[in-house]
């Protein structure tokens, strides 16, 4: 099964959707693995947000994402990274799709309410960036066999 890493961003926190975030992930059916709240560093942004850090609104990016704790999660279930990804929809959340989360709960390109994996390669490198082993809690999953076909577990 694969992992990835969801984010719940300030925004999310301070407007009160942080269950109504959660609960999207946990009806569609993955497992919730790992959690934690942090306040991020401006050099814990710096990693993260590496691909952008020629963009003008780098800066923006880093404060916004260090105006509040933020959620850590890790998820869990059948092609993970892609259902959590398309689950989020499109980054300029004025373009998301209605049903997405950030095209329910948003209409920023920076203020989009989650940060999601976007490959499996960089769910490990991210999930490796903020979880230790110790971080993730091993117990069984009753209902995997109404939810999944069995070469899907
Ligand atoms: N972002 C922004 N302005 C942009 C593009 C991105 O403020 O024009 C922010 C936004 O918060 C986004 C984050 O930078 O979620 C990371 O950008 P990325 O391209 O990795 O998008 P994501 O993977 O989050 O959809
Ligand atoms: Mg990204």
């Amino acid at each position: 099964m694969e992992r990835t890493l969801v984010i719940l961003k300030p925004g999310c926190l301070q407007r009160g959707l942080v269950g109504e975030v959660i609960s999207r992930f946990e009806k569609r059916g993955l497992k919730l693995v790992a959690m934690k709240m942090v306040q991020l560093t401006d050099e814990m942004l710096d990693v993260h947000y590496a691909h952008l850090k020629e963009k003008p609104f780098f800066q923006w990016l880093k404060d916004g994402m260090m105006a509040a704790p933020v959620i850590l999660c890790c998820w869990e279930g059948y092609s993970a990274v892609q259902v959590v990804r398309d689950m989020a929809g499109a980054t300029r959340a004025s373009k998301a799709v209605p049903g997405t989360i950030r095209g329910d709960y948003s209409v920023s390109a920076q203020e989009n309410i989650v940060h999601t994996s976007d490959s499996l390669e960089n769910a490990e490198i991210e999930l490796k960036r903020f979880f230790v082993d110790s971080d993730y809690c091993d117990y069984p999953s009753p209902l995997n066999q109404y939810k999944y076909a069995p070469d899907e577990m």
